[in-house]
């Protein structure tokens, strides 16, 4: 077997980003901090399998998670999946990006919503084989896994930061975090009703929502 002599893990937030706002930001940072990461990569999806289509197209979402992160060396966009033609499945963005940093550990970022719905992801099983899990969760939320979602818990669940460092994957780390009441469908709501979401989301994503009249 050959080492394993890992490099800082990097972190890796997925989601529609239709916008981005401060409540997809701030955790990411805190994250960064808190788990030693050398990055955090935003992701925007192009055809997310679970949801609706987003309001605005690929080419805003982008523009505006760019504008968001410009003034922090720590926060990058990984724009693979708006550049798929295809629905974009976790696992196979995972094992693209596990192929590409054979010594970097990755730090999938998820709220517990998703680990509670774990069970219904495309290939879910092997979603450890290339990453490991790091569930954000407010204190006091409760858990409601499916019985096989807790089963792996319980196996590899860790609560030692380290952990995800010196090993390359398979571990989940559930984190407590204070989360920021903000919600891209309120920005989005907001906006309909001609209404300000100043202080939401960066000054610089709210003035290219206006120059480009999304949401209205
Ligand atoms: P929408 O309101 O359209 O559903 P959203 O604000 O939840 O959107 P997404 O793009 O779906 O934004 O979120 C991407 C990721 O960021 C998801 O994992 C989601 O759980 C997380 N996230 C969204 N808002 C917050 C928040 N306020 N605090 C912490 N995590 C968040």
């Amino acid at each position: 077997m050959t080492d394993f002599i890992p490099t800082r893990a990097i972190g890796i937030l997925g989601g529609t980003f239709d916008p981005i706002h401060y409540g997809h930001l701030r955790p990411c940072l805190d994250l960064l901090q808190q788990l030693n990461l050398a990055e955090v990569r935003l992701m925007p999806n192009h055809i997310p399998p679970h949801r609706a289509a987003p309001g605005s197209n690929s080419e805003h979402r982008l523009a505006m998670a760019s504008l968001a992160v410009a003034h922090c060396d720590d926060l990058s966009i990984d724009t693979r999946e708006l550049t798929r033609t295809t629905p974009s499945y976790t696992i196979d963005t995972l094992i693209e990006l596990a192929a590409e940093n054979p010594n970097t550990p990755v730090c999938f970022l998820i709220g517990l919503d998703s680990l509670n719905s774990l069970h219904t992801w495309y290939r879910w099983e092997e979603l450890l084989n290339y990453c490991h899990l790091v569930v954000s969760y407010r204190p006091n939320y409760e858990l409601t896994l499916a019985p096989e979602v807790q089963k792996i818990l319980e196996q590899v669940q860790t609560t030692d930061v380290e952990a995800l460092q010196q090993q390359k994957q398979g571990r989940i780390l559930l984190w407590p975090s204070t989360q920021l009441e903000i919600s891209a469908t309120r920005i989005r709501q907001l906006i309909e009703n001609q209404q300000s979401p100043q202080y939401l989301l960066p000054d610089n994503v709210l003035s290219y929502i206006q120059k480009n009249n999304l949401y209205t």
